[in-house]
């Protein structure tokens, strides 16, 4: 006969079910992450200074390329100053363009497209790039200050 000397008793615990109530999430509901925009439209700031530089609504594209990265092309910025024009051979032919600062702290924040010599690339004439590392999303709320 087999002893099973060693046998420990095995206490099943009943498990707590620690039920917060909590109704199971019924999908797509976006709610908890909506955004306030304080009556005002959402915008891109300068995130050294946090002065405004751009309204979502003129982002065009995000998938322009800035010197050291990702850059975001606008159909208008504000609160920035146009440095001195200069031809410049850029990786969609050669432009004429202007780096833009911020009026707030005088970073770099990208430049303005003046002139393009390329026909494909005038749509891009009176634009403005803004490279993604300098600015912020404005959501009338701080993620990280
Ligand atoms: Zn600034």
């Amino acid at each position: 006969m087999m002893q099973e000397s060693d046998l420990e008793p095995l206490e099943l615990d009943p498990p707590t079910s620690t039920r917060l109530g909590k109704a199971p999430a019924t999908g797509g509901s976006d709610e908890d992450g909506a955004l306030v925009y304080l009556g005002s439209r959402p915008t891109y700031s300068c995130a050294n200074c946090s002065t405004h530089l751009a309204l979502q609504d003129e982002l065009i594209s995000k998938a322009f390329s800035g010197r050291d990265g990702v850059a975001f092309l606008f159909h208008s910025a504000v609160n920035i100053k146009q440095g001195k024009k200069e031809d410049r051979m850029l990786l969609t032919g050669m432009h004429t363009v202007a780096d833009i600062t911020c009026c707030g702290c005088g970073t770099s924040v990208g430049w303005t497209y003046l002139k393009a010599f390329e026909a494909s690339q005038k749509y891009k004439e009176g634009k403005f790039i803004i490279e993604k590392e300098k600015i912020v999303k404005d959501n009338a709320w701080t993620l990280d200050s």
